[in-house]
């Protein structure tokens, strides 16, 4: 298909690029069950990732060269390891800054922002030629509009305010979700790259929002921190692990026999998996509840 690369701007046959890196969906396939879902399209069985025709082969190449460099120094070594230190150059943050300007574009096209306020509404355009210009390397600098990373990971007791989903850990660990996500003073791009998430800054209401996680430009290190998030991170991710436990609960029971299956297929690797893992940490939090979010969803549906 022949259009306009939504990076370079030139008139260019364009590419089928994935909304978020290519890489992960390959190795969602090689670990676990190759079993997972995103709260945006929970019902399919999600084995490659939405795909859009974004850009023409060079600049496909160019997010290509970072993608690899996070896959095979940050990503792979971190779930393999959460204990791990990186230290990074620049291309964490020219990939960070790939993925939320993919995220932006893509909630460009699909609603043109229009809940967003006005002034988020320019914020976001001046978040697009910023990221795009950071990505051509004609700045190096991206102002306000900061990258930040942190990880989530199984929570295996609790005692805070407020009650967790019974999915919320195998959402952590077992899901790759994206976002545009708003409230009155704050608009960020939110893509969960299974254990670990990327921030997009578009607006923030003060300079200690997120603290800890701030992506260091031309180098860094990566290393387990403490840090601090939004309560309203919290609620947003019990609302994403609900989400997707209920969208498991309208399965088929042909669907469900087919993961059944396959689950079986491999139960001495599942073993050591984080998903199993996960599933005995929500049974701890929650009890039987981590299994009743399905069922009692189910029987919702029926009457
Ligand atoms: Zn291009």
């Amino acid at each position: 298909m022949t259009g306009t690369c939504r990076l370079c701007e030139k008139e260019k046959e364009l590419k089928k690029s994935h909304l978020l890196p290519s890489f992960i969906f390959k190795w969602k396939k090689e670990q676990e069950t190759g079993f997972f879902r995103t709260s945006q399209n929970p019902n399919k069985r999600v084995q490659d990732g939405l795909k859009l025709y974004l850009l023409c082969a060079d600049c496909e190449q160019r997010f290509g060269l970072w993608e690899k460099q996070f896959s095979e120094k940050l990503f792979k070594p971190f779930h393999d390891n959460s204990g791990t230190k990186v230290k990074y150059s620049e291309w964490l943050l020219k990939f960070a800054v790939s993925v939320s300007w993919r995220n932006l574009i893509y909630h460009k096209m699909k609603n043109g922002f229009t809940h967003l306020s006005d002034t988020q509404r320019n914020l976001t355009e001046e978040a697009l030629l910023t990221w795009k210009s950071f990505l051509m390397n004609q700045t190096k600098h991206i102002g306000t509009f900061e990258q930040h990373i942190f990880t989530v990971d199984i929570i295996q007791s609790y005692q805070g305010h407020g009650s967790l989903s019974p999915y919320l850990n195998r959402y952590f660990v077992g899901s790759v979700d994206f976002d545009l996500l708003r409230t009155e003073k704050a608009c960020l791009l939110y893509s969960k790259l299974n254990k670990l998430v990327v921030i997009g800054i578009i607006q923030q209401p003060s300079k200690d929002y997120l603290e800890g996680t701030l992506i260091e430009y031309p180098t860094g290190e990566f290393r387990p921190r403490t840090i601090y998030i939004p309560e309203q991170f919290h609620h947003y991710f019990n609302k994403c692990a609900n989400q997707v436990a209920q969208h498991l609960s309208s399965l088929s029971d042909k669907q469900w026999a087919s993961i059944g299956k396959s689950y079986e297929k491999d139960i001495d690797r599942l073993k050591n998996s984080d998903i199993f893992i996960a599933t005995e940490a929500d049974l701890s939090i929650s009890g039987q509840n981590a299994f009743h979010v399905l069922k009692s969803n189910k029987d919702k549906d029926k009457k």
